[in-house]
């Protein structure tokens, strides 16, 4: 097997593309599908600050290195959730890339520690107020990461989102036609009002695979395993079903992402972000913008605090 470009031997074969690289040129691959999402989406430019919300897994730390590498002004956040082992190896994974990457580069890694703003892990938290730990856990990383991008001034927030999590996720939320969620599945959400940070996933034009491929030829010591509490979660079944498609007919997921992503883009962002402004207002206790009375985070842990008070 041969490089489509220089004629070297080949490690790495793209089925979807047709296509077999050279290490080198894989990696020019890798930068130029970023690259070009970056600017399709119009995520970002070199004079922006961007925040990588990093979890010690592939994707994250790729995506931070590939920023970096690119010349992108990138800094990094790591929320500690305190699952046990698995959020002690992760955290050492982030930490000890950080210590490299900066190194060479300008760039500085932001944590939060879930047990000492709430007194407890994740698990434990969700536990006291009878939510799923993946709905309590979503709730605090998402507010997290918009509090750290709000209040050190970055311009977006991006996360390592691929092509497979977020075919994974149309497949999911068409087969439960939830349009409100499709209605947001795209690579950008704009800063919607004051308050929340835009959102972008650069990776969204690269498979897991590549992602992974990537990772191992640039030595990015990352965590392998998955977070015990993602066991028997439905986006692990979409992703199966999928890949099982994509070995049958290459290409699947890159068709049935990026051809919802074309119909998307005709439709424009404006009145999701119009509605979200009519229906936002800020949380009387944190400042960040929600839809009810007090936000989602301040209303989990005054829950938290008050199980924990009647025991
Ligand atoms: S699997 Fe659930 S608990 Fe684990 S990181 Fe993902 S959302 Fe959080
Ligand atoms: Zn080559
Ligand atoms: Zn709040």
């Amino acid at each position: 097997m041969r490089c489509r470009v220089c004629r070297e031997s080949a490690v790495i074969n793209l089925p979807r593309h047709n296509i077999a690289f050279c290490k080198a040129c894989f990696c020019n691959f890798v930068h130029t599908q970023v690259t070009r999402g970056i600017k399709a989406q119009q995520m970002f430019t070199k004079d922006d600050r961007i925040l990588v919300a990093v979890s010690g897994g592939k994707d994250s730390l790729t995506l931070w290195e590939i920023l970096l590498s690119l010349g992108y002004r990138a800094d990094a956040v790591y929320v500690d959730l305190g699952i046990g082992d698995y959020s002690i190896r992760s955290r050492q994974k982030v930490q000890n890339f950080a210590d490299k990457v900066t190194q060479t580069h300008d760039a500085t890694l932001h944590i939060h520690t879930v047990r000492e703003e709430a007194g407890v892990g994740v698990k434990e938290l969700a536990n006291l107020v009878h939510r799923p730990t993946c709905s309590a856990c979503g709730t605090i990383k998402r507010y997290q990461f918009n509090h750290v991008a709000l209040e050190q001034n970055y311009d977006v927030m991006a996360t390592g989102h691929n092509l497979d999590d977020e075919a994974a996720r149309l497949l999911g939320n068409v087969l439960h036609w939830q349009t409100e969620y499709l209605e947001k599945q795209t690579p950008v959400l704009p800063a919607s009002i004051d308050g929340f940070a835009k959102k972008v996933k650069p990776l969204y034009r690269l498979t897991e695979r590549e992602i992974a491929a990537y990772a191992v030829i640039n030595r990015i010591d990352y965590i392998i395993e998955e977070c015990p509490m993602a066991k028997g979660s439905k986006m692990l079944m979409y992703k199966d079903a999928l890949n099982r498609l994509e070995t049958e007919s290459p290409g699947t997921k890159q068709s049935f992402y990026w051809k919802f992503l074309e119909q998307q883009a005709k439709k424009g962002t404006t009145t999701i972000v119009d509605r979200d402004r009519a229906q936002l207002h800020p949380c009387p206790t944190c400042g960040q913008p929600t839809s009810a009375e007090v936000c989602s985070y301040c209303k989990l842990l005054a829950k938290a605090k008050m199980a924990t008070s009647d025991c």
